[in-house]
Formats: structure tokens, C-alpha cells, sequence
């Protein structure tokens, strides 16, 4: 029998995390003075353990035996060959999946909320706030507070709280407290209700709600949590990577192409980090970071300093930005709506260590619904994306005649995002794209902010 699973056994976890910032150059993130931000200033929303990691420069950092403990209800995750979509697609190209897809909350997500619940617990933490869109980020520090016996509360985007019921039931399942947002519980929650009472609300309200909730709570013992764009999420994925190389390993094979969809970054840099190191010394890799078209941040939009939330409650972050205001059509990969992208990330596009690829939702779902008839598992909304690209490059691998090794980041399953499959087979599926002119006005909001330098790591 051919061998399609390669299973790591439960010691060979990795037992650190992989530091880009030991490896490449960052413009700082700014405070509202203009000056860089110092960890003390971030300490009422984060607890310290949390913002030393974040402003860390060792390249190798301890997860902790508590966290590896949690990590390994799921972990070490599969690295599949995809041998049935490699026959369906008639392609040459060897391609294999990291199956993301397998934690209790159906993607990469509780990489990082399992270390995030379990630092702000020995930092003497209760109650962690965070905000979620579709829910995915919600349910899964959901289940990471109730592995630390932590409070959980999560202000989720109203418009999804009303239409997509079931993310909401998990965080209850675990217990966490799930409001819709806008609230009557905090300042800007309130203020959005006057403006509007009918508001849908947005991530950015959210966000505000979110950080406000932990920075006013008199005991001082909640504090806010971001699933992406930060540094400390992308060390806490890139087990995934880790994993995934030393499996590589085992099948024999180190790949050519490494592909990952991106809305703020985390499961693309999970991956692809690793990786990234070995580029940095000398391997020939391509590493595709893949968006939507219809948010076409690494592609369509300038590196600049912007806020990361609406709201400006953030500090200037160094990336790529479609603008802080920047409302994205309703693409059905909600955790790919995001105007912003993680500082590492960019950083990388910039240099030209990694090329960013978009592609529409039509052709994303074609190759969800292709891939998920072959290889079985159906993809969430935002990994389809990534299943576009890998499709075209299998594809041009079978022009070539040549054997590339393919691998990506299976990110998570689809099986609460079924309506937008309906839609698909409905053919209800809209392609989105602004025009130059509508980017650029969205693009004005950041033009007196300062500019971060142009940095060559090497
Ligand atoms: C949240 C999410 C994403 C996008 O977030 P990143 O930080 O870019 O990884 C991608 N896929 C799935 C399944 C998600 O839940």
C-alpha cells in the first residue's frame, strides 16, 4: 500500500518555535508620537510574557510543556500526499498538504490560542477579550480558556452573530461568552448604537470593543488577545512548518513551491517560516502567499505604516495596507477580510523573498469543490484560495513535463461554511474587484503617516 499519511510520533512534536525576527530586519511599530513603541506601553492590553516574545530576536524559543500538553490532543498534525488530486489534475508534480484540519476547532487557530490562554494564565490573568468576524478565531480561544480554566469573552461582528449561528454554539460549547457587536457594554460600542442602531458592525468596531473591555476592567486581571497579524502569532504557527519539514524529510523530498492563503498571515508564515530560513540560506524555494482579489492587499496596495483596527487604538504597524477604513466586499473567506497584513509578511514581499499571488472567488471555489471530490476534506472558504494556486502550478508542472514538489497549508475545513457552497452550486458567486481609483481613496487615510524605510535584511 502506498504510503499517503506521513505520521510524526507524539515525541517527535518540536519542542521550539521557529523566530523570524532572528533572521530578517523590521521597520518598528510607532506610537502615537511617532516614536517606536515600548513594551511598556503595550502592557495594559498584553500580558509582559506575551510582548517579550513579540519584540524577541532569538531565533529558537521553548513552547512550553504545558502548551506542547494541550498542542497534543491533535498535534503533530498529518502531511498528506495528495495522490488523488495529483490524478485528477493528470499532474507530474508530487504535491502534499500539512491537514490543519484535524484540532477541535477545525484549523490552525488554536496554534496560537492554546500558548496565548496559557501565558496570560501564569501571567495571572482571568479573562481574556477578543473580537472575531465569521467566528473562527472565537470558538477557537473558546476551547484554548477552557483548557486554563480561563473566562473567554468574544465580541463578535453582528451581521455574522445573526447569520452564522453555529461558530457561536462552539464558543458557548466551551464557554465562552459570545455578544454581538456593537454592544451596549463598552464607550465605543455605545457610540457606534447612537450613530447607527441597525449597524451590521465591523471587525473594527469589534476590535475596539474588544481591547477597550480589557484595558478598563478595573482588576486588572483581563486582557486582550489578537488571533494574527502579530509577531507572537506567527512564532506560535510556524509548529506547523516545523513539523511539516521534518516529514518532508521522512517522505524523501523537499518541495519547490510552498503555498499558503493569507488574510492576515498566520497559517501562510506557519508554514512557510521554516522555510523561509532555508531560503534565506540558499535554497532555491518559490513561496506563494495567496489573497482574494476582491482584498488585494500584497498585490494591489502600498508597504506603509497604518493602523491595525479602524478605531486607531493600535499602534503604526510597518505592511501592506488597503487603508484602516477599508471595507471589503462580502467575499465568503471571512478570515481572509482583512485590510492589513502581518509585518513579517510584508516585509518579506518587500524584499522579494516571497510573491504574492490573488485569485477570485470563482476559481477558488471550482478548485474547492475539485480538490474536495478528490482528496475528501471539505475546504474552508479561505483555504480554497490557496487550492487555486496550487491547481495552476500543478497544472503548469504537467505543461513543463516537470516532477515539482508542491506543498500548502490545508488552513481548515469547511463544514460551517456550507451556505457558501450553496451559493457556489447556485452560481451565486461573485467576483470582486475594485478599481485603481477606489483603492487609492481608500489609500489617502495613511498619506501623512510616516513611511517605513525600504530594508534589506541582506
Ligand atoms: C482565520 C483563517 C484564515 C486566515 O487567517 P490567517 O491569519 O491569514 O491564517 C485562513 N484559513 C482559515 C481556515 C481560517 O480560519
Amino acid at each position: 500500500m502506498r504510503k499517503r499519511q506521513i505520521i510524526l510520533n507524539a515525541d517527535e512534536i518540536p519542542k521550539q518555535w521557529y523566530n523570524i525576527l532572528a533572521d530578517i530586519k523590521m521597520n518598528p511599530p510607532l506610537g502615537p508620537d511617532g516614536n517606536p513603541v515600548s513594551p511598556d506601553q503595550l502592557a495594559p492590553v498584553f500580558p509582559m510574557n506575551l510582548i517579550e516574545q513579540e519584540v524577541s530576536d532569538q531565533r529558537w524559543i521553548d513552547i512550553p510543556d504545558e502548551v506542547l500538553d494541550v498542542l497534543s490532543l491533535w498535534r503533530p498534525a498529518p502531511l498528506v500526499r495528495a495522490y488523488n488530486l495529483e490524478k485528477a489534475l493528470g499532474t507530474p508534480a508530487h504535491i502534499y498538504y500539512k491537514n490543519e484540519t484535524v484540532s477541535p476547532a477545525g484549523s490552525h487557530k488554536p496554534n496560537t490560542a492554546v500558548p496565548q490562554a496559557y501565558y496570560n494564565k501564569v501571567f495571572g490573568i482571568k479573562k481574556i477579550t477578543t473580537e472575531t468576524g465569521a467566528g473562527q478565531w472565537g470558538s477557537a480561544l473558546s476551547f484554548a480558556c477552557s483548557q486554563f480554566g480561563l473566562e473567554c469573552k468574544v465580541f463578535m461582528v453582528r451581521i455574522s452573530f445573526d447569520q452564522k449561528p453555529y461558530r457561536k454554539s462552539m464558543m458557548a460549547a466551551w464557554g465562552g461568552k459570545c455578544i454581538p457587536s456593537p454592544s451596549t457594554e463598552t464607550k465605543a460600542g455605545r457610540e457606534a448604537l447612537e450613530r447607527d442602531p441597525d449597524t451590521p458592525g465591523s471587525l473594527g468596531i469589534a476590535i475596539s470593543e474588544a481591547i477597550e473591555a480589557a484595558v478598563t476592567d478595573e482588576s486588572g486581571e483581563t486582557r486582550y488577545s489578537l488571533g494574527s497579524v502579530l509577531n507572537h502569532v506567527m512564532l506560535h504557527q510556524t509548529i506547523i512548518g516545523l513539523e511539516a519539514k521534518k516529514q518532508m524529510e521522512i517522505a524523501g523530498e523537499y518541495p519547490d513551491i510552498i503555498i499558503g492563503c493569507a488574510g492576515g498571515g498566520s497559517n501562510f508564515a506557519g508554514l512557510a517560516f521554516p522555510f523561509v530560513h532555508d531560503k534565506i540560506n540558499g535554497k532555491q524555494i518559490e513561496i506563494y502567499p495567496v489573497e482574494p482579489a476582491g482584498c488585494p492587499t500584497l498585490t494591489r496596495a502600498p508597504f506603509v505604516y497604518d493602523h491595525g483596527d479602524t478605531a486607531r487604538y493600535t499602534p503604526l504597524l510597518p505592511m501592506y495596507s488597503l487603508g484602516h477604513a477599508f471595507v471589503p466586499p462580502p467575499v465568503h473567506a471571512g478570515g481572509l477580510r482583512y485590510h492589513g497584513m502581518a509585518p513579517t509578511v510584508s516585509q518579506l514581499v518587500n524584499e522579494g523573498m516571497l510573491t504574492a499571488r490573488s485569485v477570485g472567488q470563482q476559481k477558488a471555489y471550482e478548485a474547492g469543490v475539485l480538490v474536495a471530490r478528490s482528496e475528501g476534506i471539505i475546504p474552508a472558504p479561505e483555504t480554497t484560495h490557496a487550492l487555486a494556486c496550487v491547481v495552476e502550478e500543478a497544472l503548469k508542472a504537467k505543461e513543463e513535463g516537470k516532477e515539482k514538489v508542491i506543498l500548502f497549508n490545508w488552513s481548515g475545513h469547511g463544514l460551517l461554511d456550507l451556505a457558501a457552497y450553496d451559493a457556489f452550486f447556485e452560481g451565486n458567486i461573485k467576483d470582486f474587484a475594485q478599481t485603481d481609483e477606489e483603492l487609492e481613496a481608500s489609500e489617502k487615510i495613511f498619506a501623512d503617516f510616516p513611511k517605513p524605510a525600504n530594508i534589506k535584511s541582506r
